[in-house]
């Protein structure tokens, strides 16, 4: 089978530029995967895992908001944020998640929380803290 070419871009670049065998990626619909030869399509992106095969190797990356095109043996995914899930800073992650959970905790009414905005600095915390326990 042919092989897929996968790039994976960020406000700070280039972050993957493969040719990989197979994507796991985390739409809003729900987790999906892609092989060459895959239909064209278009998916919002949703912070979770996003990974992929080529040959032996096997990489993980967390993956924040975004979206995904497929077409013609070519996968881009552009996200506001990426890191290597390996690479994940867990205690950075803990404290964003406290931060979020205190604002959140803090009266709805109030006109200084962004609660929208907190909520998903909590959901990107919590997926990080998530991913990066279980690749260890
Ligand atoms: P923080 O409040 O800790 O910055 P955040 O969710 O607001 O967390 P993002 O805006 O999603 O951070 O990401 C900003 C940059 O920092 C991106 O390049 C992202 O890959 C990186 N990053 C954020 N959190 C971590 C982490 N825990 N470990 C490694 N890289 C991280």
């Amino acid at each position: 089978m042919g092989k897929l070419h996968l790039e994976v871009v960020t406000p700070s670049g280039v972050l993957v530029s493969a040719e990989v065998d197979m994507v796991v990626a985390p739409g809003t619909e729900g987790e999906f995967g892609v092989l060459p030869g895959h239909v064209s399509f278009l998916s919002g992106i949703v912070p979770g895992e996003l990974r992929y095969t080529s040959g032996s190797e096997k990489v993980s990356f967390v993956v924040t908001n975004g979206f995904a095109e497929v077409s013609k043996d070519r996968m881009s995914v552009l996200v506001d944020a990426a890191e290597k899930s390996s690479e994940i800073d867990v205690e950075r992650a803990r404290k964003a998640m406290e931060r979020a959970k205190e604002r959140l905790a803090k009266d709805r009414k109030s006109a200084d929380i962004d609660f929208s905005r907190a909520e998903a600095a909590l959901c990107r915390a919590i997926t990080r803290i998530r991913i990066a326990e279980k690749t260890i």
